[in-house]
């Protein structure tokens, strides 16, 4: 054996921070304030920023490893806090401000935060779980208004900044040290940490900006709509600060008109978000083509659940607009698979690379994929086989912080993803479902996301979601809850004639209901548990 001679150079995000400034001084990160205003700040600057946050936590007593937990919408001042607590050696944990008191109570005490950087907006959500969290020594307020008094328990973010130099001596950091702390929503049981290391962000973030996966580069203009607590907004925040490109950031406002002015305003040519906010997007921009020029816009990522091919195909043939469907999870980092049309397919029928581009498509490079069945055996790529999707890879977790969910990993080293899925002869993913979300209905499998999406392909048809309900013969059937578009309607009876030639008759809802929006969970994906609860009994009840 012979070791190669090449630097034992850390992969640090440390290197990104200074990137950016050394070459990209003059490029921008917007940030839209909850009053609506814009902020912008160089690259220059924002390195100057971070340094000061690093002195700042030091002069607090945080030390490395210590967790700095933030509970904030994507700005600028969150920015700071993603590069400048690592780079001093901490641990930036990202709260979700979706969650409960109880559940935020419940993580910030798991992970053991030890400072809380947070939104002014968000103060009245902390108060509510402040009690269960004695390790918070430290509140810092991102945009404390002058004119408003603090509670006596926080700081001001400026006023802590202020007095530092704006030069820090970063630490050589181990690239195995871990840099950010993110909890799955838990849909299934309590969250659970995954603790993500320099190594890992870094690898995750040049993954991210191959031209085959994101293509983000510094002539990009990338809009994160993806929350910077959901999944470290998927890379695309670290991606940005590695390659200079400009970061847009939407603030609190997330709805169609806000997003589509700022991609309008600032020349978005990469956003990214989960498909309720595209399925918005794409209904304001049928309804009003002209009103926003989105000339400058590359593509568009779709992920965190399954982007309906009515949606990628609406985009392409009513706006030229490109979608790329991703897949992932907090557990990948989360880029696991990207569907990208290879080009052998290239000559294919329009309405099959449709159906390729709209599966999640196959492991990007350093991601490797399977699928088992439940005991384990390792499935064919036949497009028929339905098993349990597995990855592993650099920028996959291991473990749990905190040791629980140890049933997700294989003795063989793989992640069990709890997605149910067909892998296809070119190795194209297909999610019949999560696992959970699976309709069992006798002895067979409905996936619920087949006949969703084939339900939002329907004019009439804004939101689609299908779940189990309830059966006293089949021990469950599928139920639709349809919500339709305004001006028009639809009757059962057309939505099942539409299904029918689609699908097998046993798969076909026995029901449907109308609902105003289809309930979203934290991360803004249909909320079907909700729907259960809520009519998981129409079909025993008629
Ligand atoms: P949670 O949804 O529990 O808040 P994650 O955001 O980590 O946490 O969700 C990961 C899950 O989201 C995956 O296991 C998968 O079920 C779903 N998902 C993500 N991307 C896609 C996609 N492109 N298509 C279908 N499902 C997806």
């Amino acid at each position: 054996m012979i070791d190669g001679l090449m630097m034992d150079f850390p992969l640090t995000l440390t290197h990104f921070l200074r990137r950016a400034r050394d070459f990209f001084g003059h490029h921008e990160i917007v940030s839209r304030k909850g009053d609506k205003s814009l902020t912008r700040i160089s690259y220059a600057d924002f390195y100057k920023r971070c340094a000061k946050l690093a002195h700042a936590l030091r002069r607090l007593g945080v030390t490395r490893g210590d967790r700095v937990a933030t509970l904030a919408w994507n700005h600028s001042g969150h920015l700071e806090a993603y590069l400048g607590v690592p780079c001093m050696g901490a641990v930036v944990h990202t709260l979700n401000l979706r969650l409960s008191p109880d559940e935020l109570g419940y993580i910030a005490a798991h992970a053991e935060d030890k400072v809380l950087l947070v939104d002014a907006s968000l103060l009245p959500l902390f108060e509510k779980f402040r009690e269960k969290v004695p390790s918070i020594r430290h509140v810092i307020v991102f945009d404390a208004d002058s004119s408003k008094p603090l509670p006596d328990y926080a700081t001001s973010y400026e006023a802590l900044l202020a007095p530092e130099v704006e030069d820090y001596d970063f630490p050589h950091l181990g690239e195995n040290e871990s840099c950010m702390l993110c909890y799955t929503s838990g849909t299934t049981g309590n969250p659970k940490g995954v603790l993500y290391s320099h190594r890992s962000t870094v690898l995750h973030a040049l993954g991210a900006c191959m031209r085959d996966n994101l293509g983000i580069a510094c002539t990009d203009t990338v809009l994160p709509v993806v929350p910077m607590f959901h999944a470290a907004a998927w890379g695309l925040t670290f991606a940005s600060v590695a390659t200079g490109a400009k970061l847009v950031m939407p603030g609190p406002h997330l709805d169609p008109t806000s997003l589509l002015e700022l991609m309008a305003a600032e020349g978005v040519t990469f956003a990214g978000g989960v498909p309720t906010i595209w399925i918005g997007i794409l209904d304001l921009l049928d309804k009003d083509p002209k009103r926003f020029d989105l000339g400058a816009m590359r593509t568009m990522v779709i992920g965190g659940s399954a982007a309906p091919p009515a949606l990628i195909e609406g985009f392409r043939a009513r706006h030229g607009l490109e979608v790329t469907h991703a897949w992932g999870m907090t557990e990948t980092s989360p880029l696991g698979t990207v569907a990208r049309l290879k080009p052998e397919l290239q000559d294919r029928s329009d309405a099959e690379k449709l159906t390729f581009r709209a599966s999640q498509g196959f492991a990007t490079v350093l991601v490797e994929q399977r699928h088992t069945s439940e005991d384990g055996t390792v499935l064919p790529w036949d497009g028929k086989s339905m098993g349990e999707l597995e990855v592993r890879g650099p920028w996959v977790a291991r473990a749990y912080y905190g040791g629980e969910g140890k049933d997700r990993f294989t003795k063989d080293g793989w992640f069990r993803t709890g997605d149910v899925v067909t892998i296809d002869v070119e190795g194209y993913v297909n999610i019949t479902d999560r696992s959970k979300d699976v309709v069992k209905s006798g002895g067979e499998w409905i996936s619920s996301v087949a006949l969703e999406n084939a339900l939002m392909a329907h004019p009439a048809v804004l939101e689609a979601a299908v779940f189990a309900a309830a059966h006293p013969k089949w021990s469950e059937r599928p139920v639709a809850a349809i919500v339709e578009r305004e001006g028009k309607t639809v009757t059962d009876a057309e939505l099942a004639t539409f299904l029918e030639s689609k699908f097998p008759k046993y798969w076909l809802p026995d029901a449907y209901v109308r609902v105003a929006q289809v309930p979203r969970t934290s991360t803004g994906k249909f909320m079907k548990s909700k729907l259960r609860d809520q009519y998981g009994d129409v079909l025993t009840k008629k």
